[in-house]
């Protein structure tokens, strides 16, 4: 036994190396792993690199204006929506070709909400997680089958179901090797809004929850709810985070937050007055104040 000491010691006094600090710079031995972004030219995608190990994957041609993200671990990867899958396919798909390119990672699918514009591509992804919400569980079948229903597509009846294979807990960290994640649940644009947080990197993705571009409220009695959401986001996070929304050019203003909160209490306690138009079958009131606006579909 002392003998042993004695060797590891004199080890230790050699190399000045103690295997848990791997923080030690004369223990490493191999260079830092450095990721080598992928560059992907395409007719359809515009697909964007930024730090860290995250793709911005535009669709400028879109009627949307789509805008997914594909966020890279170094041991699996997430698609954060699917779009509104109105390219034409290249190898027999329309966006995995696309993902495929960048990276062999096994990726999970989330989507941001269940509206027809974020999840057309869905069928092409055969490992999808949903944000663990007890409706949702409860309406998914034994088999792990969950079936959309009209008003959660907004419009047409496409995808009419997908199997879900894990549920992510809201405000649970998720490893993706040197990479954490949590999904919160932020109702208010849908039910099952979900955002993502990267905490270490200062991200979050938002979904239609906000973009550039006029916000849709379905329905007056999610005011309310959305109001108490857009709370709960200013005083977790701060202006040091970059958000990106699911429309439009990328990267919101942390501070848009504030002003949507301004035009929905201005909904809510009715001082503010709308312009109505139709829209996908709805009667819309826009409401604009301060450059921000938001569409109240009813
Ligand atoms: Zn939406």
């Amino acid at each position: 036994m002392w003998r042993f000491v004695f060797y590891l010691s004199t080890f230790l006094a050699l190399t000045g190396c103690v295997a848990t600090d791997p923080d030690n710079p004369e223990c490493k031995t191999e260079a830092p792993d450095v990721y080598e972004p992928v560059n992907v030219e395409d007719d359809w995608y515009n697909v964007t690199y930024v730090e860290p190990r995250t793709y911005i994957i535009e669709e400028p041609s879109s009627s949307q204006g789509n805008v997914s993200y594909l966020i890279l671990g170094t041991e699996r990867a997430v698609m954060f929506d699917t779009g509104a899958g109105e390219n034409n396919p290249v190898t027999d798909t329309k966006m995995k070709y696309l993902i495929d390119q960048i990276t062999d990672l096994p990726v999970t699918l989330l989507l941001s909400h269940f509206h027809f514009d974020h999840n057309q591509n869905i069928q092409e992804f055969d490992h999808v997680a949903f944000i663990e919400l007890e409706y949702l569980v409860n309406g998914t079948s034994p088999e792990g089958i969950y079936t959309f229903t009209e008003e959660q597509l907004v419009e047409g009846n496409f995808p009419e179901s997908v199997e879900v294979d894990e549920w992510w807990t809201p405000q649970t960290s998720i490893d993706l090797g040197d990479r954490t994640i949590e999904i919160w649940s932020i109702p208010g644009h849908a039910d099952e809004s979900a955002m993502i947080v990267d905490y270490e990197n200062k991200l979050l993705f938002m979904g239609d929850f906000i973009y550039n571009g006029p916000m849709f409220v379905f329905g007056e009695q999610n005011v309310p709810v959305y109001i108490a959401s857009t709370d709960v986001i200013t005083s977790s996070f701060d202006s040091s985070y970059t958000l990106y929304g699911a429309h439009g050019l990328p990267e919101v203003d942390f501070d848009d937050l504030f002003g949507l909160r301004d035009v929905l209490v201005c909904i809510d306690e009715n001082t503010c007055t709308a312009s109505m138009f139709n829209l996908f079958g709805y009667v819309v009131y826009a409401y604009s104040l301060n450059g921000m606006e938001v569409w109240v579909l009813t």
